[in-house]
């Protein structure tokens, strides 16, 4: 729908509708140019005051609201008979005919016919290319027609002065200011347009990477998440990896039901949530199993927060659930050599089967720890054993 590379995004009905609104402005201040040059017109013996208005206020003038009031028909009446491809074409010639107009009757105004240019820089929002070449083709065939007097300009040319020059230019610079107002909404509205779109990616990229249940990152931004902090890990950027399985979940679900048991998810993600940092990532891993990543985190401080989650939710309460609810969680801290996520899973993964093989609602953590002295140590302990030494 959007192409960044062109800012003509509006719709062919949307621009007319912008342009058309323009003809009417500039209309106005064309008169008002009129009327002003009638007011410091000196008569001359070839044409009276009358004459003048006749010639340059009021037929022009007529003249001009006719053509645009007949624009404005043809749209209303004709736009969706014609379709929007012919109502354009048709819109753009009527523009010549207007502004064919300005130029004939100003034939005295050498630079007048520069306001055919107008019609051409409009068609260039336009994304169909054709209607620029239409608009460019229109625009040399009335300059032409009414340099060979196809179109007859106005029969009195009057010997123009300075202060009427002026007058006029500033004319052409107001109906220009106009005419890049118009212009420039098209670009403002593209931007909002265009942060619009950004925004909805944004939301929609954020809705993909998460769980619609917990919102917590689902298993792939998990796995992707944990791949880049693998790369980043270093002495002095420790990293641990946390995983928890509700106990006997398939109990709970069959006791208590299973909207109940959705209860007590949310129960623990939201404890889960209020003990992890902002830095750390949490994600919904499978069903009833959570994925930490705690970010900074060594492997004491990592155990120390393992417990502290385990011992609240033994506290935890959900409404229709009566007895304990517990977890079990397998742990480790990640080594800078650890660079393969599946390898680093396995050994989480059986920490996690041994808390459940031995006893559940516990938390055991394995893997290779690099000491002081560079030498590795196999690390193996659990709750119930001994606090380990750090
Ligand atoms: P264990 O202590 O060994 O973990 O036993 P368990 O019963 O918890 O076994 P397991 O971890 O395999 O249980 C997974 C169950 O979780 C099976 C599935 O029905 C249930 N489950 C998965 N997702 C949801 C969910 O979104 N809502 C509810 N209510 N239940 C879910
Ligand atoms: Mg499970
Ligand atoms: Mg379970």
């Amino acid at each position: 729908m959007n192409d960044s590379s062109n800012i003509a995004y509006v719709s062919i009905s949307e621009w007319n509708k912008k342009v058309m609104r323009f003809i009417w402005i500039s209309t106005g201040l064309v008169i008002f140019i009129e009327v002003l040059l009638f007011v410091f017109f000196q008569p001359v013996p070839e044409c009276s005051k009358r004459e003048y208005w006749e010639i340059f206020v009021l037929r022009p003038s007529i003249l001009m609201v006719l053509e645009a009031a007949c624009m404005e028909l043809t749209f209303r009446c004709l736009g969706k008979i014609l379709g929007e491809q012919v109502i354009t074409v048709v819109f753009l010639m009527m523009q010549f005919v207007l502004l064919g107009t300005v130029v004939a009757v100003h034939s005295s105004v050498p630079y007048m016919c520069m306001v055919l240019t107008y019609p051409v820089i409009f068609a260039n929002v336009y994304r169909e290319k054709y209607f620029r070449y239409v608009a460019f083709v229109m625009a040399i065939l009335v300059y032409a027609a009414i340099n060979y007097g196809i179109i007859p300009s106005t029969e009195f040319k009057p010997d123009n002065s300075k202060e009427v020059y002026l007058v006029i230019f500033v004319g052409f610079i107001m109906v220009a200011f106009s005419f890049s107002k118009v212009l420039t909404s098209v670009v403002v509205n593209f931007e909002k347009e265009n942060q619009k779109i950004h925004q909805e990616k944004e939301e929609i990229l954020e809705i993909s990477q998460r769980d619609s249940m917990t919102g917590l990152y689902n298993h792939k931004i998990f796995y992707d998440r944990l791949n880049d902090q693998l790369q980043k890990c270093d002495k002095d950027y420790p990293l641990s990896l946390i995983i928890i399985d509700i106990d006997n979940f398939k109990r709970i679900n069959d006791t208590f039901g299973h909207a109940t048991g959705d209860n007590v998810i949310l129960k623990i993600v939201s404890l889960i949530q209020n003990n992890i940092d902002e830095t750390d990532i949490a994600a919904r891993y499978g069903g009833e199993e959570f994925g930490l990543i705690l970010v900074g985190k060594g492997e004491m401080e990592a155990y120390n927060l393992a417990e502290r989650i385990r011992r609240e939710v033994e506290q935890v309460t959900v409404e229709g659930v009566t007895g304990k609810i517990t977890i079990s969680l397998g742990m480790t801290e990640i080594q800078p050599q650890d660079k393969n996520s599946i390898l680093l899973f396995k050994e989480v993964d059986a920490a996690l089967y041994e808390a459940k093989q031995t006893g559940k609602n516990k938390t055991v953590c394995r893997g290779w720890k690099k000491g002081s002295n560079n030498d590795y140590t196999y690390r193996h302990f659990s709750s119930r054993e001994e606090k380990p030494m750090s």
